[in-house]
C-alpha cells in the first residue's frame, strides 16, 4: 500500500459523518467526539476492511478479534466521565484505537492486551501518531496492571464471566470501572463505582463482546 493511502488526512467525509452518527446515537459529550474526530481510525484496520472503517459496526482485526462498534466505544468514555488529569486501565489494546482515543481525553492510558501481534501493532500506530502518554502491556488483563494502580477509570474492552475484584482493588477511591458481564454470548455493559463504603453497582446497556480470557477470566 502507498504511503499516501494511509495519510491521516484521508476519510475526512467518512469521518464526520461517524461523528453525526455518534451523536444520532447519543453521544454529547463534546471532549469525546472530538477525539475520535483527531484519530484516524482506518489506520488501525486491516487494509481489507479499511473502506468500512468510519462505518459505526464492530471490524475484524485478526486473530479472531475485533476492533468495538464505535458508538459503543464512545459511550464508554461519555459513561466514565473521564477527566484530563485522570489515569486510564484499558483491558483489551486489540487495534488501539480505543487506547489512542483514550490518550487523547486523559492524563494516562496503561493498556494491557493478552495478543502479543496486536500490542506490537497498536504501539507501531500509536508511535506513528506521536502518542506519547500510553504504556501497553502484553499479558492477563483481568489481573490488572498493579504497578501504576490506583485508577481513576478502568475500562475493559470484552465479556467477562464476572466482575474480577482485582480490577475493583486497583481503583482510586471515586474511581469507575466498565465491564461487560454475562455469558460468553451476551453480556450487560455494567459500571461500578468504588465509594468510601464499598461499591455501587448499575447496568448500562446490553452488549456483545469477545470473551475476556484469564484468571478471572473465561478459560481459552
Ligand atoms: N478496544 C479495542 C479496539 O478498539 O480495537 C477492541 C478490543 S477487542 C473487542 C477485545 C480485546 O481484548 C482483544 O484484543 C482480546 O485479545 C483482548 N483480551 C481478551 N482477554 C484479555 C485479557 N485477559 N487481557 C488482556 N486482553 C484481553
Amino acid at each position: 500500500m502507498a504511503a499516501d493511502a494511509l495519510s491521516p488526512r484521508l476519510f475526512g467525509r467518512q469521518r464526520m459523518q461517524l461523528i453525526e452518527t455518534l451523536q444520532e446515537r447519543g453521544i454529547s459529550d463534546l471532549a469525546v467526539l472530538r477525539a475520535f474526530d483527531l484519530i484516524p481510525r482506518h489506520l488501525f484496520v486491516p487494509e481489507a476492511v479499511r473502506h468500512r472503517a468510519y462505518e459505526d459496526a464492530p471490524l475484524p482485526i485478526g486473530f479472531g478479534q475485533t476492533a468495538s462498534q464505535p458508538s459503543l466505544q464512545a459511550l464508554y468514555m461519555q459513561v466514565l466521565s473521564l477527566q484530563d488529569q485522570d489515569k486510564v486501565l484499558e483491558v483489551g489494546t486489540g487495534s488501539g484505537f480505543q487506547t489512542a482515543v483514550l490518550a487523547q481525553l486523559v492524563a494516562h492510558v496503561y493498556s494491557v492486551e493478552r495478543i502479543p501481534e496486536l500490542s506490537a501493532r497498536a504501539r507501531t500506530l500509536l508511535d506513528e501518531l506521536r502518542i506519547s502518554n500510553v504504556a501497553l502491556l502484553v499479558g492477563d488483563g483481568t489481573i490488572g496492571w498493579s504497578r501504576y494502580a490506583p485508577y481513576d477509570a478502568i475500562l475493559v474492552a470484552a465479556g467477562a464471566p464476572i466482575v474480577p475484584d482485582t480490577l475493583v482493588e486497583q481503583l482510586a477511591p471515586g474511581g469507575r470501572l466498565l465491564i461487560p458481564v454475562g455469558d460468553r454470548q451476551q453480556q450487560q455493559l455494567t459500571l461500578i463505582r468504588r465509594t468510601e463504603q464499598g461499591t455501587e453497582r448499575e447496568e448500562v446497556v446490553g452488549c456483545t463482546f469477545v470473551p475476556l480470557i484469564g484468571r478471572f477470566g473465561w478459560s481459552s
